[in-house]
């Protein structure tokens, strides 16, 4: 049992911490308006390049949302709510304001806002398919496993035809070099086919790549 004082003094380092944390969080999103006004101001911009590039439509648009949690780093897509989470300590405009500055000294290899938007619209772009084409959301651990691997792919796909970065990287090389042939030649056809064709359990890449590949000649 701890002396009542001791206790007392406990909670209430605790509560001050915790309420530093989370004003530390609202007052980093709240200094990224140029990263909010940048991306509000391109976003459709970039889409359109992209609808160009890959020859593919958008119907509508994700919506996009800012959150700051330094322990659960990294933007992500959540289909069910059609949400763009973009993390704002991952994130910087290619503008040079001093929220980018700080972004890249916490986190020096944060995305850039464009990238971000590329890829995350890949994801977005899945989900249209999915819809138009009555596949099914991935249920199981063992599809999402394997709806990830396609996932991730084109995403990065959707990113390296902007920047036409084809480096390595580790997690997302692999996925895109699966998946790379197979758009470049079928599109948008490829994809539908991907997500509704998942690879099996233990099926390498090279494999899953070409049995897709000879299905869709
Ligand atoms: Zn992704």
């Amino acid at each position: 049992m701890l002396p009542r004082r001791l206790s007392t003094a406990i909670i209430w380092i605790t509560a001050v911490a915790g309420l530093s944390y989370s004003e530390y969080v609202g007052h980093r999103v709240r200094n990224n308006r140029p990263l909010v006004e940048y991306v509000a101001a391109n976003k459709h911009g970039l889409m359109a390049q992209q609808e160009k590039e890959l020859g593919i439509k958008f119907n509508g648009e994700p919506n996009i949302q800012y959150f700051s949690k330094r322990d659960i780093p990294g933007t992500y897509y959540d289909g069910e709510t059609n949400t763009l989470w973009i993390d704002v300590n991952d994130t910087v405009s290619p503008r040079n304001t001093p929220e980018c500055i700080i972004t890249r000294l916490l986190k020096p290899k944060a995305d850039g806002a464009d990238e971000t938007i590329y890829h995350e619209m890949g994801h977005f772009y899945l989900r249209q398919l999915r819809m138009k084409n009555g596949i099914a959301q991935p249920r199981t651990d063992s599809e999402k496993f394997h709806a990830q691997r396609v996932e991730e792919g084109v995403a990065e796909y959707f990113e390296r035809r902007m920047t036409k970065f084809d480096g390595f990287e580790p997690f997302r090389s692999g996925q895109w070099h699966m998946v790379k042939p197979i758009i470049d030649q079928y599109g948008e056809r490829g994809m539908a086919f991907l997500i509704s064709n998942l690879s099996k359990m233990d099926e390498p890449s090279e494999e899953y790549q070409k049995r897709v590949l000879a299905a869709l000649r």
